[in-house]
C-alpha cells in the first residue's frame, strides 16, 4: 500500500476530527442514558406523562442529528487515511484550508456547497 503523505491541512483537522468524535460520542451517551431513565418510569398524571413523550421525542430528535454529524465525522477521517481529504466530492477542486479550519468534515469546496 502506498502511503500518501498528510497535508497541513489533514493534520491539523484530524486532531479538530478526532476531538470532535470523542464530544459526540459523550454527548450520545448522556443522551441514551437520559432516554432510559425517561422509560423506566411511566409517570401516572397525563400532563406529566406527555410532558415526557415531548422530551423523548426531543431527545430522539437530538440523537439523530448528533448521529449525522458523527458520520460526517468519520468520514473526514477516513478521507484522511485515504489520501482524499480537502478535495472538493463534486468538482474534485480544492476545498481550501481556511474552508476546512472552519469546519473540518467539509465535504465540498465554497462554490459546490453554495450550490448544494
Ligand atoms: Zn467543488
Amino acid at each position: 500500500m502506498v502511503r500518501i503523505p498528510e497535508t497541513r491541512s489533514a493534520k491539523l483537522s484530524r486532531k479538530a476530527l478526532l476531538t470532535r468524535k470523542e464530544q459526540i460520542g459523550a454527548l450520545l451517551a448522556r443522551l441514551r442514558r437520559s432516554e432510559d431513565e425517561l422509560q423506566a418510569v411511566r409517570r401516572p398524571d397525563q400532563l406529566d406523562h406527555a410532558a415526557d413523550l415531548e422530551a423523548y421525542d426531543v431527545l430522539q430528535a437530538l440523537q439523530s442529528a448528533e448521529a449525522i454529524d458523527l458520520a460526517e465525522v468519520e468520514a473526514a477521517l477516513q478521507r484522511i487515511s485515504m489520501g482524499t481529504y480537502g478535495e472538493c466530492e463534486r468538482c474534485s477542486g480544492v476545498v481550501g484550508e481556511q474552508r476546512l479550519w472552519a469546519v473540518p468534515q467539509a465535504r465540498f469546496c465554497m462554490g459546490c456547497a453554495a450550490v448544494r
